[in-house]
C-alpha cells in the first residue's frame, strides 16, 4: 500500500525497492513489525538487464507472491553449455542432472521490479516511492534517517535501517567500509536473434579477448559480452553485419550463428563489496552487500537469499532483539559462508579466463573436460549455482 503520510518512527526501514528491497518487505508485510519502504524513483526505468533467475530464486519468489507469468514471460533455461574458445574444453550443466524441471530462468529486470512494486502497492507492505533517503546517522538506540520526499525533508527513527539500495550511502555510515575492485571492462548487452531456435540453451563462451554469455530470452537471446570500455565503446557504434560477425566468430560451432541484433547498450563493471554487511543499527542485502561481475549471473540470485534469510531472521526473533549486535551478528554468520564462495567464484572466473598464456588455456580446456567427464562434480557445481552454499 502507498503510504501517503511518513511516519515519525519505524521497527524497520528498508532502503532500495529493487527486487530484493522489495522481497523483505512483502515477506514482512504480514509480520507483527511496522515497516516501511523507501524507493528513490517514482518508476521502473527502461533497463536492458535480463537476468538468469535460478530456480531456487523462482521458489523463493514465488512463495512470496512476487512471481507471476502473465508479468514476468519468464524464458526457461534448461542446460547451460561452458566453453573456451580455440580449446576443446567443454561441460554442460542440465536441469535433468539435478532432478529439477528447469535450471532457471531468464527474466527482463525491469518486469521484475515493476512487478514486485505493483504487489506492494496493491498489499499490505507500507511502501513510499519518490522518496530517497539522503542521510542516515547511527545511533546506539536506533538509526536517524533523512528522507527527501515531495512535501519536503523528512526525518525518521528506526530501530533497523536496511540498505537494499545498491550501496550508494555506504559514505554515511562509520563502521562499514566498502572495497571496490575496478575491473577495466564493459559489458556489452544487446538481443540477438539466433538462426535455429535456442531450446532453451544458455552459453557461456571464454574467448580471448573477453567472456560472452547468450541467455535465452523469448525467441531470441540476450548478450553479454565483456570487453574493455574502449573496445565496448567501438562494439556499439560497429554496423549490425560487422557485429555479428565478431560474436559469430567468437561463438565458432558452439551455439546456433546469429543473424540480428536489436539495440546495444554497456555497462561498467567491478567487484563492491564491504568489509562488514552489518554495523550499528544498519545491515546490507543484495547489491549493497555485493555488487558482482554478471559473467556467472549469480548477483541476484545471492541478493534473493540475503533477502530471505534476513526476513526470516527478523520475523523469528523476539521483538526485543531487532537491530541489537548479536541478531545482526547472526544474520552475518548466516550469509557469509555463501556470500563469500560465490563472489570468489566469480572474480576467479574472470582472473582466471582473462589470462592469455598457452599453458594455462590448455589447463582451463582440461579442467572444463574433467568436469564434463565427472558426474559428480557436475552435478555438484549445478547444485551449488542453483541453491548457493548450504
Ligand atoms: C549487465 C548485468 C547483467 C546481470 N545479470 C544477472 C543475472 O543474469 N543473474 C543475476 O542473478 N544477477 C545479474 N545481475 C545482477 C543484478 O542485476 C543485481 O544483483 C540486482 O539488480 C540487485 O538487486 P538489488 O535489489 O540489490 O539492487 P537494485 O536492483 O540496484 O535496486 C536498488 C534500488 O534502490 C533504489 N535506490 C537507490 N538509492 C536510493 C536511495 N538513496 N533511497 C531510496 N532508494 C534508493 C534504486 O532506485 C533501485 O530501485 C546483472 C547485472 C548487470 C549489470
Amino acid at each position: 500500500m502507498h503510504c501517503t503520510a511518513l511516519p515519525s518512527h519505524v521497527d524497520i526501514l528498508i532502503v532500495g525497492g529493487g527486487p530484493v528491497g522489495a522481497l523483505i518487505a512483502q515477506r514482512l508485510a504480514a509480520s507483527r513489525l511496522s515497516v516501511l519502504l523507501c524507493e528513490a524513483r517514482f518508476s521502473v526505468p527502461d533497463d536492458p538487464r535480463a537476468l538468469a533467475l535460478s530456480h531456487a530464486s523462482r521458489e523463493a519468489l514465488e512463495k512470496n507472491g512476487l512471481w507471476d507469468d502473465a508479468a514476468l514471460a519468464p524464458t526457461p533455461i534448461r542446460r547451460v553449455h561452458v566453453s573456451q574458445a580455440g580449446t576443446l574444453g567443454r561441460t554442460e550443466l542440465n536441469a535433468a542432472d539435478i532432478d529439477l524441471p528447469e535450471l532457471g530462468y531468464t527474466v527482463r529486470y525491469a518486469a521484475l521490479a515493476r512487478h514486485a512494486q505493483r504487489v506492494l502497492l496493491d498489499g499490505n507492505a507500507s511502501i513510499s516511492l519518490g522518496t530517497p533517503v539522503t542521510r542516515i546517522r547511527q545511533l546506539p538506540r536506533y538509526a536517524a534517517v533523512t528522507l527527501a520526499s515531495e512535501k519536503g525533508e523528512h526525518t525518521l527513527t528506526a530501530r533497523l535501517v536496511i540498505l537494499a539500495e545498491g550501496g550508494k550511502l555506504l559514505g554515511d555510515l562509520h563502521d562499514i567500509h566498502p572495497r571496490v575492485k575496478a575491473y577495466g571492462q564493459s559489458a556489452v548487452l544487446a538481443e540477438v536473434t539466433p538462426a535455429t531456435p535456442h531450446d532453451g540453451v544458455a552459453f557461456e563462451r571464454f574467448a580471448d579477448d573477453g567472456p560472452l554469455a547468450l541467455l535465452p530470452d523469448g525467441r531470441n537471446f540476450m548478450l553479454v559480452w565483456t570487453q574493455t570500455p574502449e573496445r565496448a565503446a567501438e562494439k556499439l557504434a560497429l554496423p549490425e553485419a560487422d557485429f555479428l560477425a565478431q560474436i559469430n566468430a567468437r561463438l565458432g560451432q558452439r551455439a546456433p550463428q546469429l543473424v540480428a541484433v536489436g539495440a546495444r547498450a554497456s555497462w561498467p563493471l567491478a567487484l563492491k563489496t564491504v568489509d562488514s554487511v552489518v554495523g550499528q543499527r544498519v545491515v546490507l542485502v543484495g547489491n549493497a552487500a555485493q555488487t558482482l561481475h554478471p559473467v556467472a549471473g549469480q548477483g541476484l540470485n545471492l541478493g534473493l537469499r540475503d533477502a530471505i534469510t534476513l526476513a526470516e531472521l527478523l520475523a523469528g526473533s523476539p521483538d526485543a532483539q531487532l537491530g541489537e549486535a548479536a541478531q545482526l551478528a547472526r544474520y552475518k554468520r548466516l550469509r557469509s559462508q555463501d556470500a563469500n564462495l560465490v563472489t570468489h567464484f566469480t572474480d576467479s572466473l574472470i582472473t582466471l579466463f582473462e589470462t592469455p598464456h598457452p599453458l594455462l588455456k590448455h589447463a582451463r580446456s582440461l579442467g572444463l573436460l574433467a568436469m564434463d567427464s565427472v558426474g559428480p562434480m557436475r552435478r555438484g557445481f549445478a547444485r551449488r549455482m542453483v541453491y548457493g552454499a548450504r
